[in-house]
Protein backbone atom coordinates (compact mmCIF):
# COMPACT_ATOMS: atom_id res chain seq x y z
CA UNK A 1 0.00 0.00 0.00
CA UNK A 2 1.40 3.29 -0.83
CA UNK A 3 2.54 5.77 1.64
CA UNK A 4 -0.49 7.72 3.62
CA UNK A 5 -0.93 11.39 2.93
CA UNK A 6 -2.87 13.20 5.44
CA UNK A 7 -5.00 16.48 4.77
CA UNK A 8 -5.41 18.85 7.78
CA UNK A 9 -7.48 21.80 8.29
CA UNK A 10 -5.49 23.53 11.11
CA UNK A 11 -7.96 26.28 11.52
CA UNK A 12 -8.23 29.48 14.12
CA UNK A 13 -10.69 27.40 16.39
CA UNK A 14 -10.93 23.95 15.50
CA UNK A 15 -9.16 21.99 13.49
CA UNK A 16 -9.29 18.51 11.71
CA UNK A 17 -7.50 15.73 10.10
CA UNK A 18 -8.68 13.24 7.53
CA UNK A 19 -7.71 11.00 4.12
CA UNK A 20 -9.01 9.55 1.02
CA UNK A 21 -9.63 5.57 1.84
CA UNK A 22 -10.92 3.28 -0.51
CA UNK A 23 -11.44 6.44 -2.80
CA UNK A 24 -13.32 8.30 -0.54
CA UNK A 25 -12.67 11.66 1.65
CA UNK A 26 -13.05 10.88 5.25
CA UNK A 27 -11.78 12.85 8.32
CA UNK A 28 -10.30 10.84 11.34
CA UNK A 29 -12.01 10.97 14.61
CA UNK A 30 -9.86 10.77 18.18
CA UNK A 31 -10.30 8.18 20.91
CA UNK A 32 -13.50 10.25 21.68
CA UNK A 33 -15.48 9.81 18.49
CA UNK A 34 -14.41 13.98 17.96
CA UNK A 35 -13.41 15.03 14.56
CA UNK A 36 -12.98 18.27 15.66
CA UNK A 37 -10.16 19.50 17.85
CA UNK A 38 -10.14 22.73 19.25
CA UNK A 39 -7.22 24.75 18.01
CA UNK A 40 -5.61 25.18 22.24
CA UNK A 41 -2.94 24.14 23.68
CA UNK A 42 -2.25 24.43 27.68
CA UNK A 43 1.30 24.44 28.78
CA UNK A 44 1.53 22.79 32.29
CA UNK A 45 4.05 22.44 34.99
CA UNK A 46 3.90 18.69 34.34
CA UNK A 47 3.42 18.80 30.19
CA UNK A 48 1.40 19.90 27.35
CA UNK A 49 -2.51 19.08 26.42
CA UNK A 50 -4.29 19.72 23.34
CA UNK A 51 -7.53 20.55 22.19
CA UNK A 52 -10.93 19.58 24.57
CA UNK A 53 -8.38 17.89 27.60
CA UNK A 54 -6.46 21.53 27.24
CA UNK A 55 -9.84 22.88 27.40
CA UNK A 56 -10.96 20.92 30.84
CA UNK A 57 -7.46 22.69 32.11
CA UNK A 58 -7.55 26.00 34.26
CA UNK A 59 -6.54 28.34 32.31
CA UNK A 60 -5.26 31.50 33.94
CA UNK A 61 -2.08 32.18 31.75
CA UNK A 62 -1.72 28.98 30.62
CA UNK A 63 -4.16 28.27 27.55
CA UNK A 64 -3.08 29.60 23.94
CA UNK A 65 -6.03 29.99 21.64
CA UNK A 66 -5.77 31.61 17.85
CA UNK A 67 -2.27 30.72 17.14
CA UNK A 68 -2.92 31.29 13.88
CA UNK A 69 -4.50 34.74 14.21
CA UNK A 70 -0.08 35.48 15.17
CA UNK A 71 1.91 32.88 13.03
CA UNK A 72 4.34 33.73 10.46
CA UNK A 73 3.97 37.86 11.80
CA UNK A 74 6.08 40.07 13.34
CA UNK A 75 6.15 41.64 16.55
CA UNK A 76 4.84 45.22 16.43
CA UNK A 77 2.24 43.63 14.15
CA UNK A 78 0.28 41.45 15.82
CA UNK A 79 -3.37 41.62 16.74
CA UNK A 80 -4.16 41.23 20.53
CA UNK A 81 -4.48 37.69 21.94
CA UNK A 82 -5.70 35.92 25.13
CA UNK A 83 -2.33 36.05 26.41
CA UNK A 84 0.00 38.62 27.05
CA UNK A 85 2.80 38.79 24.12
CA UNK A 86 6.73 39.18 23.98
CA UNK A 87 8.94 39.56 21.53
CA UNK A 88 11.28 36.31 20.57
CA UNK A 89 14.57 36.41 19.68
CA UNK A 90 14.21 36.92 16.08
CA UNK A 91 11.50 39.55 16.06
CA UNK A 92 8.44 37.55 15.81
CA UNK A 93 6.22 36.70 18.42
CA UNK A 94 5.81 34.36 21.32
CA UNK A 95 2.96 33.56 23.99
CA UNK A 96 4.03 34.67 27.38
CA UNK A 97 3.06 31.57 29.30
CA UNK A 98 3.17 30.18 32.86
CA UNK A 99 5.59 28.14 31.43
CA UNK A 100 7.65 30.72 29.64
CA UNK A 101 7.30 32.17 26.27
CA UNK A 102 5.91 30.06 23.28
CA UNK A 103 5.80 30.88 19.82
CA UNK A 104 2.73 30.23 17.40
CA UNK A 105 5.02 28.05 15.69
CA UNK A 106 5.70 25.72 18.87
CA UNK A 107 1.70 26.03 19.41
CA UNK A 108 0.84 25.17 15.54
CA UNK A 109 3.60 22.20 15.97
CA UNK A 110 2.11 20.60 19.02
CA UNK A 111 -1.41 21.44 17.42
CA UNK A 112 0.09 19.55 14.06
CA UNK A 113 1.54 16.53 16.67
CA UNK A 114 -1.62 15.95 17.76
CA UNK A 115 -3.65 15.47 14.45
CA UNK A 116 -0.59 13.48 13.34
CA UNK A 117 -1.26 11.24 16.31
CA UNK A 118 -4.81 10.99 15.80
CA UNK A 119 -4.05 9.87 12.07
CA UNK A 120 -2.01 7.35 13.40
CA UNK A 121 -4.37 5.84 15.73
CA UNK A 122 -6.98 5.82 13.01
CA UNK A 123 -5.03 4.49 10.21
CA UNK A 124 -2.28 2.06 13.00
CA UNK A 125 0.12 3.18 11.12
CA UNK A 126 3.06 5.97 11.04
CA UNK A 127 2.08 9.22 9.30
CA UNK A 128 5.05 11.42 7.03
CA UNK A 129 3.68 13.10 4.72
CA UNK A 130 0.38 16.02 4.87
CA UNK A 131 -1.27 18.58 2.64
CA UNK A 132 -2.15 21.51 5.54
CA UNK A 133 -4.79 24.30 4.33
CA UNK A 134 -3.79 28.23 5.01
CA UNK A 135 -6.27 31.17 4.23
CA UNK A 136 -6.26 32.29 0.95
CA UNK A 137 -4.77 35.83 2.23
CA UNK A 138 -1.72 34.31 3.86
CA UNK A 139 1.48 35.91 3.05
CA UNK A 140 4.66 33.97 2.36
CA UNK A 141 5.94 34.16 5.53
CA UNK A 142 2.63 32.83 7.28
CA UNK A 143 3.24 30.19 4.38
CA UNK A 144 6.34 29.33 5.51
CA UNK A 145 5.95 29.04 9.21
CA UNK A 146 2.87 27.31 8.73
CA UNK A 147 5.22 24.50 6.64
CA UNK A 148 7.88 24.81 9.61
CA UNK A 149 5.04 23.86 12.57
CA UNK A 150 4.53 20.84 9.98
CA UNK A 151 8.18 19.81 9.65
CA UNK A 152 8.62 20.03 13.28
CA UNK A 153 5.81 17.88 14.37
CA UNK A 154 7.42 15.29 11.75
CA UNK A 155 5.75 16.02 8.82
CA UNK A 156 6.77 16.40 5.40
CA UNK A 157 4.26 19.29 4.20
CA UNK A 158 3.77 17.92 0.62
CA UNK A 159 1.52 20.67 -0.11
CA UNK A 160 -0.16 23.91 1.00
CA UNK A 161 -3.86 24.68 0.10
CA UNK A 162 -5.89 27.70 0.48
CA UNK A 163 -8.55 27.14 2.15
CA UNK A 164 -11.57 28.03 -0.16
CA UNK A 165 -9.74 25.82 -2.52
CA UNK A 166 -9.89 22.94 -0.46
CA UNK A 167 -13.66 23.61 0.06
CA UNK A 168 -14.07 23.70 -3.26
CA UNK A 169 -12.55 20.75 -3.96
CA UNK A 170 -15.11 19.25 -1.29
CA UNK A 171 -17.81 20.70 -3.11
CA UNK A 172 -16.83 19.73 -6.20
CA UNK A 173 -16.37 15.98 -5.74
CA UNK A 174 -19.86 15.57 -7.19
CA UNK A 175 -20.20 17.42 -9.63
CA UNK A 176 -16.10 16.75 -11.15
CA UNK A 177 -17.06 17.23 -15.02
CA UNK A 178 -19.77 20.15 -15.05
CA UNK A 179 -18.55 23.54 -15.57
CA UNK A 180 -19.36 26.06 -12.61
CA UNK A 181 -18.50 28.88 -11.25
CA UNK A 182 -18.87 29.44 -7.80
CA UNK A 183 -18.18 31.47 -5.02
CA UNK A 184 -17.26 30.02 -1.54
CA UNK A 185 -18.36 31.27 1.44
CA UNK A 186 -16.31 30.81 4.64
CA UNK A 187 -17.34 32.70 7.87
CA UNK A 188 -15.03 30.73 10.82
CA UNK A 189 -14.59 32.39 14.49
CA UNK A 190 -12.51 35.01 13.86
CA UNK A 191 -11.93 35.50 10.42
CA UNK A 192 -14.35 35.45 7.09
CA UNK A 193 -13.15 34.54 3.42
CA UNK A 194 -14.84 34.94 0.20
CA UNK A 195 -13.28 33.49 -3.42
CA UNK A 196 -14.97 32.93 -6.72
CA UNK A 197 -13.99 29.75 -8.10
CA UNK A 198 -13.92 27.75 -11.43
CA UNK A 199 -14.22 24.51 -11.48
CA UNK A 200 -13.83 23.21 -15.43
CA UNK A 201 -13.92 19.37 -15.93
CA UNK A 202 -11.90 18.66 -12.82
CA UNK A 203 -9.65 21.88 -13.38
CA UNK A 204 -10.09 24.19 -10.25
CA UNK A 205 -9.55 28.12 -10.63
CA UNK A 206 -9.41 30.98 -8.52
CA UNK A 207 -10.99 33.83 -9.78
CA UNK A 208 -11.21 36.76 -7.19
CA UNK A 209 -10.28 36.34 -3.39
CA UNK A 210 -11.04 38.55 -0.30
CA UNK A 211 -11.86 38.48 3.26
CA UNK A 212 -11.54 40.00 6.91
CA UNK A 213 -9.49 38.73 9.58
CA UNK A 214 -11.20 39.99 12.14
CA UNK A 215 -14.88 38.88 11.29
CA UNK A 216 -16.02 36.04 12.40
CA UNK A 217 -17.87 33.94 15.19
CA UNK A 218 -16.33 35.35 17.75
CA UNK A 219 -17.40 39.16 17.16
CA UNK A 220 -21.23 37.58 17.12
CA UNK A 221 -20.46 35.96 20.91
CA UNK A 222 -19.40 39.46 21.65
CA UNK A 223 -22.53 41.00 20.48
CA UNK A 224 -24.87 38.52 22.89
CA UNK A 225 -23.04 39.52 25.47
CA UNK A 226 -23.47 43.21 24.76
CA UNK A 227 -27.57 42.40 24.33
CA UNK A 228 -27.15 40.46 27.78
CA UNK A 229 -25.71 43.82 29.48
CA UNK A 230 -28.59 45.54 28.02
CA UNK A 231 -31.26 43.44 28.76
CA UNK A 232 -29.87 42.65 32.01
CA UNK A 233 -30.41 46.16 33.51
CA UNK A 234 -26.77 45.99 34.23
CA UNK A 235 -25.33 49.21 32.34
CA UNK A 236 -22.26 50.04 31.06
CA UNK A 237 -19.29 47.70 31.77
CA UNK A 238 -21.21 46.42 34.97
CA UNK A 239 -21.18 42.79 33.56
CA UNK A 240 -17.45 42.70 33.75
CA UNK A 241 -17.61 44.58 37.59
CA UNK A 242 -19.50 41.34 38.18
CA UNK A 243 -16.04 39.66 38.02
CA UNK A 244 -17.12 36.65 36.17
CA UNK A 245 -14.44 34.23 34.92
CA UNK A 246 -14.49 35.95 31.25
CA UNK A 247 -13.93 32.09 29.75
CA UNK A 248 -17.44 31.21 31.40
CA UNK A 249 -19.37 34.19 29.86
CA UNK A 250 -17.76 33.46 26.62
CA UNK A 251 -18.78 30.09 26.60
CA UNK A 252 -22.32 31.09 27.42
CA UNK A 253 -22.84 33.81 24.89
CA UNK A 254 -21.59 30.96 22.58
CA UNK A 255 -23.97 28.46 23.74
CA UNK A 256 -27.13 30.85 22.97
CA UNK A 257 -25.73 32.08 19.39
CA UNK A 258 -25.71 28.05 18.30
CA UNK A 259 -29.07 27.51 20.23
CA UNK A 260 -30.57 30.98 18.05
CA UNK A 261 -29.34 29.45 15.29
CA UNK A 262 -32.12 26.50 15.40
CA UNK A 263 -34.14 28.42 18.15
CA UNK A 264 -36.27 32.02 17.87
CA UNK A 265 -35.05 32.83 21.44
CA UNK A 266 -32.72 31.52 23.70
CA UNK A 267 -31.68 32.19 27.57
CA UNK A 268 -28.68 33.41 28.61
CA UNK A 269 -27.76 31.69 31.74
CA UNK A 270 -25.65 32.17 35.06
CA UNK A 271 -25.99 30.59 37.88
CA UNK A 272 -25.14 31.63 41.05
CA UNK A 273 -22.26 33.41 39.71
CA UNK A 274 -21.07 34.92 42.43
CA UNK A 275 -21.98 31.76 45.23
CA UNK A 276 -25.37 33.40 45.30
CA UNK A 277 -27.01 35.67 42.90
CA UNK A 278 -28.01 33.98 39.14
CA UNK A 279 -28.31 35.83 36.16
CA UNK A 280 -30.79 34.89 33.27
CA UNK A 281 -31.63 37.34 30.51
CA UNK A 282 -33.25 35.93 27.49
CA UNK A 283 -32.14 36.87 23.91
CA UNK A 284 -34.19 36.28 20.82
CA UNK A 285 -32.91 35.44 17.24
CA UNK A 286 -34.61 39.33 16.29
CA UNK A 287 -32.23 41.12 18.70
CA UNK A 288 -29.06 39.18 17.53
CA UNK A 289 -30.12 39.98 13.47
CA UNK A 290 -30.58 43.50 14.33
CA UNK A 291 -27.48 44.15 16.50
CA UNK A 292 -25.59 42.38 13.36
CA UNK A 293 -26.56 44.38 10.86
CA UNK A 294 -22.65 46.25 10.96
CA UNK A 295 -20.97 42.92 10.67
CA UNK A 296 -23.35 42.13 7.88
CA UNK A 297 -22.49 45.08 5.82
CA UNK A 298 -18.97 44.20 6.09
CA UNK A 299 -19.77 40.87 4.82
CA UNK A 300 -22.22 42.15 1.93
CA UNK A 301 -18.95 45.16 0.79
CA UNK A 302 -16.72 41.80 0.66
CA UNK A 303 -18.87 39.98 -1.71
CA UNK A 304 -19.50 42.41 -3.69
CA UNK A 305 -15.70 43.61 -3.90
CA UNK A 306 -15.18 39.90 -5.15
CA UNK A 307 -17.72 40.00 -7.47
CA UNK A 308 -15.95 43.08 -8.99
CA UNK A 309 -12.25 41.27 -8.61
CA UNK A 310 -14.00 38.70 -10.52
CA UNK A 311 -15.57 40.61 -13.15
CA UNK A 312 -18.60 38.82 -12.63
CA UNK A 313 -22.10 39.75 -12.24
CA UNK A 314 -23.95 37.71 -9.01
CA UNK A 315 -26.43 35.70 -11.44
CA UNK A 316 -23.43 33.90 -13.18
CA UNK A 317 -22.34 32.73 -9.37
CA UNK A 318 -23.84 29.46 -10.02
CA UNK A 319 -23.49 28.72 -6.42
CA UNK A 320 -22.87 30.34 -2.87
CA UNK A 321 -21.25 26.94 -1.25
CA UNK A 322 -21.92 27.79 2.62
CA UNK A 323 -19.02 26.74 4.89
CA UNK A 324 -17.09 27.85 8.16
CA UNK A 325 -19.29 27.21 11.59
CA UNK A 326 -20.36 30.38 11.88
CA UNK A 327 -22.25 30.04 8.31
CA UNK A 328 -24.84 27.99 9.95
CA UNK A 329 -26.36 31.56 11.42
CA UNK A 330 -29.54 31.89 9.46
CA UNK A 331 -29.41 35.69 9.05
CA UNK A 332 -25.53 34.95 7.39
CA UNK A 333 -27.10 32.47 4.95
CA UNK A 334 -29.63 34.85 4.13
CA UNK A 335 -27.53 37.77 3.53
CA UNK A 336 -25.75 35.28 1.24
CA UNK A 337 -28.77 34.73 -0.91
CA UNK A 338 -29.26 38.41 -1.41
CA UNK A 339 -25.89 39.00 -2.38
CA UNK A 340 -25.64 35.93 -4.74
CA UNK A 341 -29.13 36.40 -5.78
CA UNK A 342 -29.93 32.90 -5.48
CA UNK A 343 -30.65 30.23 -2.77
CA UNK A 344 -27.16 29.35 -0.68
CA UNK A 345 -25.61 26.02 -0.96
CA UNK A 346 -25.32 24.51 2.51
CA UNK A 347 -24.63 20.85 1.25
CA UNK A 348 -21.62 20.95 2.60
CA UNK A 349 -20.77 20.32 6.29
CA UNK A 350 -19.50 23.55 7.34
CA UNK A 351 -16.94 22.56 10.18
CA UNK A 352 -15.48 19.68 7.85
CA UNK A 353 -15.46 20.98 4.15
CA UNK A 354 -12.05 22.15 4.51
CA UNK A 355 -10.57 19.17 5.76
CA UNK A 356 -12.09 17.00 3.56
CA UNK A 357 -10.95 19.04 0.70
CA UNK A 358 -7.63 18.49 2.05
CA UNK A 359 -7.61 15.08 1.83
CA UNK A 360 -8.97 15.24 -1.37
CA UNK A 361 -5.82 17.15 -2.53
CA UNK A 362 -3.31 14.76 -0.42
CA UNK A 363 -5.25 11.28 -1.98
CA UNK A 364 -4.45 13.59 -5.44
CA UNK A 365 -0.89 13.69 -4.35
CA UNK A 366 -0.72 10.09 -2.94
CA UNK A 367 -2.34 8.62 -6.04
CA UNK A 368 -5.40 7.49 -4.28
CA UNK A 369 -7.74 9.60 -5.78
CA UNK A 370 -7.82 10.40 -9.49
CA UNK A 371 -5.99 13.64 -11.03
CA UNK A 372 -7.64 16.77 -10.71
CA UNK A 373 -5.24 19.82 -11.45
CA UNK A 374 -5.47 22.44 -8.71
CA UNK A 375 -4.85 26.28 -9.36
CA UNK A 376 -4.43 28.83 -7.09
CA UNK A 377 -4.00 32.72 -7.32
CA UNK A 378 -2.10 35.27 -5.64
CA UNK A 379 -3.87 37.86 -2.97
CA UNK A 380 -1.56 40.55 -3.77
CA UNK A 381 0.49 41.46 -6.85
CA UNK A 382 4.43 41.02 -7.15
CA UNK A 383 6.46 43.41 -9.10
CA UNK A 384 9.86 44.93 -9.04
CA UNK A 385 10.61 48.79 -8.50
CA UNK A 386 11.82 50.08 -11.71
CA UNK A 387 13.15 53.66 -12.48
CA UNK A 388 11.60 56.71 -10.49
CA UNK A 389 10.42 54.73 -7.32
CA UNK A 390 7.71 53.20 -9.52
CA UNK A 391 5.94 49.47 -8.85
CA UNK A 392 6.59 47.23 -11.86
CA UNK A 393 4.27 44.21 -11.36
CA UNK A 394 5.25 40.72 -13.20
CA UNK A 395 2.62 38.92 -11.24
CA UNK A 396 -0.39 40.36 -10.72
CA UNK A 397 -3.19 39.94 -7.93
CA UNK A 398 -5.31 37.43 -8.65
CA UNK A 399 -3.01 35.51 -10.97
CA UNK A 400 -3.25 31.86 -11.03
CA UNK A 401 -0.60 29.46 -9.63
CA UNK A 402 1.97 28.27 -10.33
CA UNK A 403 3.55 30.73 -12.76
CA UNK A 404 6.53 32.34 -13.82
CA UNK A 405 6.99 35.52 -14.83
CA UNK A 406 10.33 38.00 -16.46
CA UNK A 407 11.18 40.90 -17.87
CA UNK A 408 14.12 43.19 -18.82
CA UNK A 409 15.31 46.03 -17.00
CA UNK A 410 17.82 48.83 -17.48
CA UNK A 411 20.19 50.81 -15.63
CA UNK A 412 19.75 54.37 -15.18
CA UNK A 413 22.75 56.23 -14.78
CA UNK A 414 26.05 56.39 -17.37
CA UNK A 415 28.49 53.83 -15.94
CA UNK A 416 26.20 52.26 -13.67
CA UNK A 417 27.60 49.06 -12.80
CA UNK A 418 25.30 47.00 -10.85
CA UNK A 419 21.54 47.07 -10.06
CA UNK A 420 19.46 46.94 -6.99
CA UNK A 421 16.29 44.67 -7.07
CA UNK A 422 13.70 45.00 -4.54
CA UNK A 423 11.30 42.19 -4.99
CA UNK A 424 7.54 44.39 -3.87
CA UNK A 425 4.41 42.96 -2.77
CA UNK A 426 1.55 45.00 -3.01
CA UNK A 427 -1.08 47.31 -5.42
CA UNK A 428 0.19 50.67 -4.85
CA UNK A 429 1.92 52.52 -7.66
CA UNK A 430 4.86 53.67 -6.32
CA UNK A 431 7.26 51.15 -4.59
CA UNK A 432 7.81 52.71 -1.19
CA UNK A 433 4.15 52.30 -0.46
CA UNK A 434 4.46 48.42 -1.39
CA UNK A 435 6.21 45.95 0.88
CA UNK A 436 9.38 45.08 0.28
CA UNK A 437 9.71 41.48 0.23
CA UNK A 438 13.65 41.29 -0.65
CA UNK A 439 16.45 43.10 -2.21
CA UNK A 440 19.58 42.58 -3.63
CA UNK A 441 22.32 43.62 -5.61
CA UNK A 442 23.34 42.22 -9.02
CA UNK A 443 26.76 43.65 -11.26
CA UNK A 444 27.27 43.49 -14.54
CA UNK A 445 29.34 45.21 -16.98
CA UNK A 446 29.94 48.83 -16.99
CA UNK A 447 27.35 50.34 -19.43
CA UNK A 448 25.95 53.76 -20.78
CA UNK A 449 22.71 54.61 -19.58
CA UNK A 450 19.62 52.21 -20.86
CA UNK A 451 22.38 49.86 -22.25
CA UNK A 452 22.46 47.32 -19.61
CA UNK A 453 20.20 44.74 -19.75
CA UNK A 454 18.88 42.45 -16.73
CA UNK A 455 16.76 39.71 -16.57
CA UNK A 456 14.09 39.16 -13.45
CA UNK A 457 12.12 36.24 -13.20
CA UNK A 458 9.51 35.32 -10.68
CA UNK A 459 8.35 32.45 -10.06
CA UNK A 460 5.90 30.59 -7.68
CA UNK A 461 5.29 27.84 -7.16
CA UNK A 462 1.94 25.85 -5.96
CA UNK A 463 2.73 26.73 -2.40
CA UNK A 464 3.11 30.34 -3.12
CA UNK A 465 6.56 29.90 -2.22
CA UNK A 466 8.71 32.77 -4.21
CA UNK A 467 11.77 32.34 -6.39
CA UNK A 468 13.58 35.56 -7.70
CA UNK A 469 16.25 34.90 -10.69
CA UNK A 470 18.17 37.78 -11.72
CA UNK A 471 20.85 37.87 -14.81
CA UNK A 472 23.22 39.66 -16.75
CA UNK A 473 22.32 39.02 -19.89
CA UNK A 474 24.73 40.70 -21.58
CA UNK A 475 27.73 40.46 -19.65
CA UNK A 476 29.26 37.96 -16.91
CA UNK A 477 25.88 35.84 -17.32
CA UNK A 478 25.68 35.16 -13.57
CA UNK A 479 22.92 34.29 -11.83
CA UNK A 480 21.46 35.40 -8.46
CA UNK A 481 18.63 33.43 -7.16
CA UNK A 482 16.88 34.39 -4.31
CA UNK A 483 14.24 32.46 -2.75
CA UNK A 484 11.96 34.89 0.20
CA UNK A 485 12.70 33.18 3.28
CA UNK A 486 10.05 34.11 5.99
CA UNK A 487 12.49 36.78 8.06
CA UNK A 488 12.11 38.57 4.73
CA UNK A 489 8.66 39.56 5.36
CA UNK A 490 7.74 42.12 6.93
CA UNK A 491 4.02 42.06 7.13
CA UNK A 492 1.15 39.97 8.48
CA UNK A 493 -1.93 39.36 7.44
CA UNK A 494 -4.65 42.16 8.27
CA UNK A 495 -2.05 44.58 6.75
CA UNK A 496 -2.90 42.74 3.37
CA UNK A 497 -6.36 43.83 3.87
CA UNK A 498 -5.35 47.35 4.17
CA UNK A 499 -3.11 47.08 1.43
CA UNK A 500 -6.26 46.20 -0.90
CA UNK A 501 -8.33 49.06 0.78
CA UNK A 502 -5.35 51.46 0.62
CA UNK A 503 -5.25 50.88 -3.64
CA UNK A 504 -8.36 51.19 -3.73
CA UNK A 505 -8.27 54.75 -1.26
CA UNK A 506 -5.30 55.89 -2.98
CA UNK A 507 -6.25 55.27 -6.14
CA UNK A 508 -6.37 58.84 -7.78
CA UNK A 509 -3.07 59.46 -5.75
CA UNK A 510 -0.91 56.56 -7.00
CA UNK A 511 -2.06 57.32 -10.47
CA UNK A 512 -0.72 61.03 -10.96
CA UNK A 513 2.13 59.99 -8.20
CA UNK A 514 3.09 57.23 -11.32
CA UNK A 515 2.22 60.39 -13.66
CA UNK A 516 4.54 62.34 -12.41
CA UNK A 517 7.35 59.86 -11.82
CA UNK A 518 6.80 58.98 -15.35
CA UNK A 519 7.35 62.36 -17.11
CA UNK A 520 10.17 63.16 -14.44
CA UNK A 521 12.18 60.59 -16.15
CA UNK A 522 11.42 61.96 -19.63
CA UNK A 523 12.58 65.39 -18.07
CA UNK A 524 16.08 64.58 -17.23
CA UNK A 525 16.45 62.71 -20.28
CA UNK A 526 15.19 65.10 -22.18
CA UNK A 527 16.90 68.36 -20.79
CA UNK A 528 20.17 67.24 -20.55
CA UNK A 529 19.90 66.02 -24.80
CA UNK A 530 17.82 69.20 -25.88
CA UNK A 531 20.59 71.52 -24.07
CA UNK A 532 23.54 69.52 -25.67
CA UNK A 533 21.37 69.62 -28.90
CA UNK A 534 20.99 73.59 -29.11
CA UNK A 535 24.70 74.08 -27.90
CA UNK A 536 25.76 71.62 -31.58
CA UNK A 537 23.33 72.82 -33.95
CA UNK A 538 20.78 75.20 -32.26
CA UNK A 539 22.00 77.86 -35.01
CA UNK A 540 20.36 76.24 -37.45
CA UNK A 541 16.88 76.72 -36.02
CA UNK A 542 14.72 79.26 -36.73
CA UNK A 543 14.41 82.17 -34.18
CA UNK A 544 10.52 80.99 -33.45
CA UNK A 545 11.54 77.30 -32.87
CA UNK A 546 14.24 78.45 -30.13
CA UNK A 547 11.65 80.65 -28.52
CA UNK A 548 8.92 77.28 -28.02
CA UNK A 549 11.87 74.91 -27.28
CA UNK A 550 13.02 77.79 -24.27
CA UNK A 551 9.25 78.73 -22.71
CA UNK A 552 8.92 74.23 -23.22
CA UNK A 553 11.88 73.88 -21.52
CA UNK A 554 11.22 76.36 -18.64
CA UNK A 555 7.56 74.76 -18.32
CA UNK A 556 9.01 71.87 -17.50
CA UNK A 557 11.20 73.59 -14.77
CA UNK A 558 8.18 74.81 -13.58
CA UNK A 559 6.78 71.43 -13.40
CA UNK A 560 9.41 69.83 -11.78
CA UNK A 561 9.26 72.37 -8.63
CA UNK A 562 5.67 72.07 -8.52
CA UNK A 563 5.27 68.67 -8.49
CA UNK A 564 2.32 69.07 -10.80
CA UNK A 565 1.68 65.42 -12.43
CA UNK A 566 -0.68 66.59 -15.24
CA UNK A 567 1.94 69.93 -15.36
CA UNK A 568 4.69 68.30 -15.83
CA UNK A 569 3.36 65.53 -18.42
CA UNK A 570 1.97 68.10 -20.47
CA UNK A 571 5.21 70.62 -20.62
CA UNK A 572 7.44 67.66 -21.04
CA UNK A 573 5.20 66.82 -24.28
CA UNK A 574 5.62 70.25 -25.33
CA UNK A 575 9.06 70.24 -25.07
CA UNK A 576 9.26 66.78 -26.61
CA UNK A 577 7.46 68.33 -29.84
CA UNK A 578 9.40 71.39 -29.63
CA UNK A 579 12.66 69.98 -30.26
CA UNK A 580 10.86 67.57 -33.32
CA UNK A 581 12.61 69.47 -35.34
CA UNK A 582 15.98 70.08 -33.50
CA UNK A 583 16.00 65.91 -33.16
CA UNK A 584 15.57 65.60 -37.27
CA UNK A 585 18.15 67.97 -37.84
CA UNK A 586 20.80 65.97 -35.76
CA UNK A 587 19.93 62.79 -37.50
CA UNK A 588 20.53 65.20 -40.83
CA UNK A 589 23.97 65.85 -39.57
CA UNK A 590 24.95 62.54 -38.53
CA UNK A 591 23.94 61.24 -41.81
CA UNK A 592 25.75 64.03 -43.91
CA UNK A 593 28.92 63.52 -41.59
CA UNK A 594 28.92 59.60 -41.76
P1 LIG B 1 -12.16 28.37 12.07
O1 LIG B 1 -12.09 28.07 10.61
O2 LIG B 1 -11.92 29.80 12.39
O3 LIG B 1 -11.35 27.44 12.90
P2 LIG B 1 -14.80 27.16 12.20
O4 LIG B 1 -15.16 27.14 10.77
O5 LIG B 1 -14.56 25.88 12.88
O6 LIG B 1 -13.66 28.19 12.52
O7 LIG B 1 -16.00 27.93 12.94
C1 LIG B 1 -15.98 28.16 14.32
C2 LIG B 1 -17.04 29.16 14.64
O8 LIG B 1 -18.32 28.64 14.26
C3 LIG B 1 -17.13 29.49 16.11
O9 LIG B 1 -17.26 30.89 16.28
C4 LIG B 1 -18.41 28.80 16.53
O10 LIG B 1 -19.02 29.47 17.62
C5 LIG B 1 -19.25 28.92 15.28
N1 LIG B 1 -20.36 27.97 15.24
C6 LIG B 1 -20.27 26.63 15.26
N2 LIG B 1 -21.50 26.10 15.22
C7 LIG B 1 -22.38 27.13 15.17
C8 LIG B 1 -23.82 27.23 15.14
N3 LIG B 1 -24.57 26.15 15.16
N4 LIG B 1 -24.36 28.46 15.08
C9 LIG B 1 -23.60 29.56 15.08
N5 LIG B 1 -22.26 29.52 15.12
C10 LIG B 1 -21.66 28.32 15.17
MG1 LIG C 1 -11.85 27.45 8.80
Amino acid sequence: MAEPVIGIDLGTTYSAVGIVEAGFPILLADEGGERLTPSVVWFGPEGVKVGRPALRESPAGRLVRSAKRQIGVRFGEHIEAGLPLVRDSAGGIAFETSEGPRTPVEVSRVLLSELKRIAEYRLEREVRKAVITVPAYFNNAQREATKQAGEEAGLEVLRLVAEPTAAALAYGMNKLGESARVAVFDLGGGTFDVSILELREGVFEVLATGGDTRLGGDDIDALILELVRQGSGLVGAALEDLEIDSDRLAREAERVKRELSIENHAVFRLPFYDGVQSLEVEVTRDDLERVMGPLLSRMERICREVLVDAAMEPEEVEAAVMVGGSSRVPVVQKLAGTVFEREPDCSQHPDEAVALGASIQAGIIAGTWREVLLLDVTPLSLGIETLGGLMNVLIPRNTTIPCKVGEMFTNARDGQDSMRVRVLQGERELARDNWELGKFDLSFRSAPRGKARVGVQLSLDENGILEVLARDVEGTGDDIIVRIESAAVDVNEEAVEQMVEESVEHAFEDMNARIFAEAQLKAEELLPAVRAALAEIGSVLSKEELEEIRLAEVAVEEGLTAGEANLLKGAVERLDQATEALAARLVEKAIAEG
